[in-house]
């Protein structure tokens, strides 16, 4: 049997053919259009699948089933996507029902970040641990809870929906969630472009403020100790590190993971965000903070894991 994985993104979708092993057979990646609606990307999710399954010869009924992790909130009982802040058409669908309405093969839909923390913790950098908060930190921002080594959805499926929860309500940029002043809009590759502008706006930079501003651009300034991208940094691991700290009192998990693509800038990041953790927490217990182990695997390995978590028929 193999199963399949799928982890789309705001502007990309990846997907990964597993075995039984969970040995990755054939992988493929794609952009997704931004203004595709609900039923246009699951037609361009479809095509995909179903040529991925023709090119490795597999047979319908080898496959146990498919699972996607969405940027999305989903009612994950029913695999409905209420709203997706990255793909804004992208809303009041019943992704799943759609699939079986076309394929017979299990499908499972649930929010991209559960698919990271599952991956990550059982395979990356929660392994033994009991619980565990996995933090994305890339082009969005969002979480996923393991609790006693079960994944948490909450009541209807988006449990530690981090990115959207609230820092400076009504005030700073809106986000997609149609809210202003969430940590997302504060601390994600989609939003530091306009971050960098502010901040760069009569300050002595080198950083071309008229050019890509993205984390390879804020890496290269912060090797080369600019200024603007100091701030940025700091900035970022401000809002990282609160994002945190309310995380921590809220669950009194330990162990906090971070992946995404800005977690590429790694320590010069991470260090500030310790230090505003630590500024804020008066009580002298372990906690660790740790770097995903995946790579860039994680979205579709954690996507396929969804399919173990099935019920059996
Ligand atoms: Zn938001």
């Amino acid at each position: 049997m193999v199963r399949i994985g799928i982890d789309v993104g705001g502007t990309k979708a990846a997907y990964g053919l597993f075995d039984e092993d969970n040995r990755l057979l054939d992988r493929r990646q794609h952009l997704v259009p931004v203004d595709t609606d609900g039923p246009g990307l699951s037609e361009i999710l479809l095509g995909n699948i179903l040529s991925i399954l023709r090119e490795n010869g597999v047979d319908h009924s080898r496959v146990e089933g498919i699972g996607i992790g969405m940027p999305s909130f989903i009612l994950y009982d029913r695999g409905y996507v209420y709203m997706t802040s990255a793909l804004v058409n992208v809303r009041d669908f019943a992704m799943r029902d759609w699939f079986r309405e076309r394929l017979d093969i299990p499908v499972a839909v649930d929010k991209d970040s559960n698919a990271s923390a599952v991956a990550e913790y059982r395979y990356g950098a929660g392994r033994g641990a009991r619980n565990m908060v996995y933090t994305t930190v890339g082009t969005g921002l969002g979480s996923g809870l393991i609790i006693n080594g079960e994944l948490f959805h909450g009541s209807y499926g988006w449990a530690v929906e981090t990115g959207h929860m609230l820092i400076t309500p009504d005030q700073g940029l809106e986000c997609g969630c149609r809210n202003r002043g969430c940590f997302m809009s504060y601390a994600s590759g989609r939003y530091l472009p306009d971050h960098m502008k502010r901040l760069g706006a009569g300050m002595k930079t080198e950083i071309d403020l008229t050019g890509d501003l993205n984390g390879y651009v804020l890496k290269q300034g912060l090797d080369a100790g600019d200024p603007l991208a100091e701030a940025t940094a700091d900035q970022l691991a401000r809002y990282i590190g609160i994002l945190t700290v309310n995380l921590y009192l809220a669950l009194n998990i330990n162990l906090f993971v971070f992946g995404g693509g800005l977690v590429n800038l790694g320590n010069v990041l991470f260090d500030r965000v310790r230090a505003v953790f630590d500024r804020y927490n008066h009580v002298d217990m372990p906690v660790e903070f740790k770097f995903a182990e995946l790579k860039q695997d994680y979205g579709i390995i954690g996507a396929a894991e969804f399919v173990r978590d099935l019920p059996k028929p």
